[in-house]
């Protein structure tokens, strides 16, 4: 495992550390829509929050951030961390490395662990593992139904009480009719938010790239989209009838984006996000069977692909999420068929994110920031994110103009499962801050923060 960067590391890896910093972020142009702020201007940090004006060190630590973008920090609303059980693939403390240097303060975790997040044990677990080795705030999302069977609806005030802040059985979906019914009821009293993972089994069982000329070409079995939009279709129905609050984990299809628009259209509370592959990668990258280009759901058609960068466009889709799902070299070696699916994605969101829809003059940056912060915030039902004075200090960093290349090698999840190796790409997070501390500092941009690096130091 790379490290983050020795100064990071020794500046305040853990969120909660005691160490009080204060500091200034000078002269970025500080992008915070929830102030209506797109301007230059410096964003100070006393402690644990944004302060209104320098702290009262006689000579505060200055970041010097002329030319990068300051927002509010990013958030990730469907991670895969893989702890408990999973620790070969990734762990908590690898897992937030990651989302640190891929520019996310926050991240909300995947209850498909082993044991499974169905229990308040597992999620107080999760949380106190996130507290000792975590490098960002870990929101635990829990199972909806008991070992994500399918079958018994968990306890979900319970799982509430204990911090769960969704429920999903992510990796299967719900496709019981009456255990979903009962599921949307309980969620819509606590006014909990069901994240769904849409698939019927039935309907795609045996797939392993999407249903269509590539996978007709390759001689390997597709998986139908029905088996997301029929799912999609049930899902709103119950949420016209029980008035629960609903999202749509990685949204894939054309005709499920059609789906979400028109729920919206009709007042239901109904949301969704799309993964960055989903947006730039079409079925023709499954041509030469590299088991990373396997995912679930698949890499689709080129019109679905559109009808994904429009719905972000629109509105319709809420946000961007990564689904980051690491898997051990061995797993994902294993061809085509038999590998598992899912690719990393915390440390290449925002560069892809930008090549998508800010290169391509789809998005403005605010309008990017909201789908990778405050919409992701407002679902999950956390504060809005700010950097006005008295907010808790999690920001980033990004420098919009840096060039690099995506190398697996240097990344510092504990996986490298990912299609977009050797993929050059423009803008990066340079740092993040998280509760005020420094969690992340690209080695190679330390320069502009030396002063904070050296007086810390
Ligand atoms: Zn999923």
């Amino acid at each position: 495992m790379q490290p983050v960067s020795g100064a990071a590391l020794e500046l305040g890896g853990q969120c909660d550390s005691t160490t009080v910093m204060v500091f200034t972020i000078k002269g970025g142009r500080v992008v915070d829509p929830a102030n209506g702020c797109d301007a230059v201007g410096d964003v100070h940090v006393d402690g644990e929050r944004v302060a209104d004006r320098p702290g009262g060190a006689t000579e505060a630590a200055v970041i010097d951030a002329a030319g990068l973008i300051v927002c509010p920090g990013l958030i990730d609303m469907h991670v895969h961390l893989r702890e408990p059980g999973g620790e070969h693939k990734e762990t908590i403390e690898t897992g937030t490395q990651a989302a640190a240097a891929g520019g996310f303060a926050t991240v909300a975790c995947m209850p498909n662990t082993s044991p499974v997040m169905d229990s308040v044990e597992t999620i107080q677990l999760v949380r106190q593992r996130a507290k000792e080795a975590g490098y960002a705030t870990v929101l635990p999302i829990a199972a909806i139904t008991v070992g994500r069977g399918g079958r018994d609806v968990v306890d979900m005030a319970s799982l509430c009480d204990a911090g769960a802040v969704a429920f999903s059985d992510d990796g299967d979906g719900v496709e019981d009719d009456d255990v979903m019914l009962e599921a949307f009821r309980l969620a819509a009293q606590l006014d909990a938010v069901i994240i769904q993972h849409c698939e019927y089994k039935a309907l795609s069982a045996g797939g392993v790239m999407h249903a269509g000329e590539v996978a007709d070409r390759l001689g390997l079995p597709g998986l139908d989209p029905r088996s997301e939009e029929a799912m999609i279709e049930r899902d709103i129905r119950l949420v016209r009838e029980t008035g629960a609050r609903y999202h749509i984990a990685h949204v894939s299809t054309a005709k499920a984006v059609e789906l979400v628009r028109r729920a919206k259209a009709e007042g239901l509370p109904v949301t969704t996000e799309v993964c960055p592959h989903h947006l730039l990668l079409t079925h023709e990258a499954c041509a030469n069977r590299d088991p990373n280009t396997k995912m679930h759901p698949p890499l689709r058609s080129a019109a679905d692909v559109e009808a994904c960068l429009t719905g972000l466009a629109d509105g319709s889709i809420d946000c961007i999420a990564t689904d980051h799902a690491p898997h051990a070299a061995e797993e994902k070696s294993r061809g085509f068929l038999k590998a598992p699916p899912g690719i990393v994605g915390l440390e290449t969101s925002l560069a892809l994110a930008i090549e998508a829809v800010v290169a391509s003059g789809r998005l403005s940056w605010a309008d990017l920031i909201q789908r990778m912060c405050h919409r992701p915030a407002e679902i999950l039902g956390l504060p809005s994110p700010s950097l006005g004075a008295g907010q808790r200090a999690d920001i980033t960093l990004i420098d919009p103009e840096l060039q690099w290349e995506i190398d697996p090698a240097g990344m510092h999840s504990r996986s490298r499962n990912m299609p977009f190796a050797g993929w050059r790409v423009t803008g990066k997070a340079v740092a993040t801050v998280v509760g005020g501390q420094l969690v992340y500092l690209d080695a190679a941009q330390s320069s502009r923060a030396c002063g904070l690096i050296s007086r810390l130091n």
